[in-house]
């Protein structure tokens, strides 16, 4: 923190991004007295609330609709003819998420917190640049809450027909055909969402399977669910050109095979929003993929100036990027310094099925804790008895032999979301495997499984050879 005194500066803090971090920075800091402006160059909310997991999230819930009008025959329901109607989500997604903006800009206000609509970029260590009105502002400390954007990456020719996250929205027809590129969890999630709304989807990715990072055994079943959904699964591929054509746009790929699709959704990755932001001329130099290096405080080499959430491409996640802020805040304009633990993130990966997961994928636990004891099960859910629904769920659990401590749990099916969120508490916690044990099962429930896996699958042990 700067040493100098607080009345030769304009504000003690202000925060460049309105995002999930800046946000809640803001308004923390406020509470605790300090003078607060904050720089939105979009819209107030950042990516979450108005272009990530807010409308996506109400896409998903769409395209699950089409399961339960098929499920709802074998249980004696008559549905009659279905119709989507692509106009009619976009239109009430957006009105839901003009009213979440204004929630957000509210308790700014509430919070005395004071905004300003422009882009902002930083002219030294404690001056910004306000670009709309010209003014430069002093401040104490400076927060960096830029967050990322999505890129049409790798540049191949045609590129720039395909669309990103950004603009997939906002299309004004639902794509009857659609190439979905990448196979992280953006792309899963929206090559789901369009395969549920009855679009002819392929899931074109350069990688043997989805979801890289996460566990092997999860990314495969999430690559059986997806076949046989119907979704047209192209992997170890690559798009080597598009083009405008009379009935859509032709994508050609790596084997030479050519698509005719509506659309083609790019979600290979995203890179922080660096790019003239002035850090150079405080003496920020950003790393190979344009983010900020922060330390466990999420300050930066220049002792007034902090970053948090994605721009520090740290766990791209909104209650990270919230928990950043948050901390940041409480380090800075409170009373505790406080370092966000990174290392036990649940999380949710909204595809149909859905996965959760927290802790360690077999893979990295065995490397991580040598001796571990594996639990996996894979069942009909029961509902799918009279519905017939294909799906399948799958949970596994990971244990570390030593202290019986429970360091990865895995789940694929209905809700995964939700159950993530409550076994990772116990995770946090410490629980072992012996607590599982003793947790007493819910019945009828999916969830159940996960407290009565008794069995470990015996896992072959690598032959010494030599
Ligand atoms: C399609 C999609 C789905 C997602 N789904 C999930 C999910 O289900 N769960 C989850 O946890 N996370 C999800 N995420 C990730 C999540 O949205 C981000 O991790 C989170 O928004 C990061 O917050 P942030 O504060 O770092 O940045 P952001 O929320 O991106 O906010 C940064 C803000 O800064 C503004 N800005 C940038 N430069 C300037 C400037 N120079 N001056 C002024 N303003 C500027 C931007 O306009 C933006 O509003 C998703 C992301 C995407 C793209």
């Amino acid at each position: 923190m700067s040493s100098s005194g607080t009345s030769s500066f304009d504000v003690d803090l202000f925060v460049i991004g309105g995002g999930s971090g800046g946000v809640r920075a803001a308004r923390i800091a406020a509470g605790y007295g300090a003078r607060v402006m904050l720089a939105e160059e979009y819209r107030v909310g950042g990516t979450c609330v108005i272009r990530g997991c807010v409308p996506k999230k109400l896409m998903v819930y769409a395209s699950r609709f089409a399961d339960d009008f098929h499920d709802a025959e074998g249980f004696g329901w008559s549905v009659g003819e279905t119709r989507f109607d692509w106009a009619t989500l976009i239109r009430n997604k957006d009105r839901e998420i003009d009213r979440l903006e204004g929630i957000y800009r509210a308790n700014l206000d509430k919070a005395g917190v004071e905004v300003i609509d422009s882009r902002a970029v930083i002219e030294d260590a404690h001056t910004v640049h306000v670009l709309k009105t010209g003014a430069r502002v002093r401040a104490r400390v400076i927060l960096v809450a830029v967050g990322a954007h999505p890129t049409l990456e790798p540049v191949i020719p045609g590129g720039e027909l395909g669309i990103t996250s950004n603009e997939v929205f906002h299309l004004e027809t639902q794509p009857k055909r659609i190439l979905v590129v990448g196979g992280g969890y953006i792309a899963v999630e929206f090559a789901g969402v369009f395969a549920g709304l009855g679009s002819e989807v392929t899931l074109l990715h350069r990688g043997d399977k989805l979801l890289r990072g996460f566990d092997e055994d999860v990314r495969d079943a999430l690559g059986e669910a997806y076949l046989q959904r119907g979704i047209d699964l192209a992997l170890g591929t690559t798009l080597t050109r598009l083009e405008k054509t009379p009935d859509g746009i032709a994508a050609t790929l790596s084997d030479g095979s050519v698509r005719v699709v509506d659309q083609v959704l790019v979600a290979t990755g995203r890179r922080p929003n660096t790019t003239g932001l002035g850090l150079e001329k405080a003496g920020i130099t950003v790393d190979e993929v344009g983010a900020i290096p922060v330390d466990g405080y999420s300050q930066t080499l220049v002792p007034s100036i902090y970053a948090v959430g994605d721009v520090t491409n740290r766990a791209n996640l909104t209650p990270i990027a919230i928990r950043e802020g948050h901390a940041f805040a409480d380090t800075v304009f409170g009373p505790k310094p406080t370092i966000v633990d990174h290392d036990l993130i649940p999380t949710a990966v909204f595809s149909t099925p859905e996965i959760g997961v927290i802790g360690c994928g077999e893979a990295a636990a065995r490397a991580i804790y040598g001796e571990i004891d594996v639990y996996k099960t894979a069942f009909r859910p029961m509902k799918a008895t009279l519905s017939g629904g294909k799906d399948r769920v799958f949970m596994k659990l990971i244990v570390d032999r030593d202290s019986d401590k429970v360091v990865g749990v895995h789940i694929m099916g209905h809700d995964a979301g939700e159950m993530i969120q409550l076994a990772g508490i116990a995770v946090t916690m410490g629980a072992t495997k012996a607590d599982f044990d003793r947790t007493v099962a819910v019945h009828p429930t999916a969830a159940e499984e996960l407290v009565t896996m008794r069995t470990p699958v015996v896992v072959k042990k690598p032959v010494a050879v030599g």
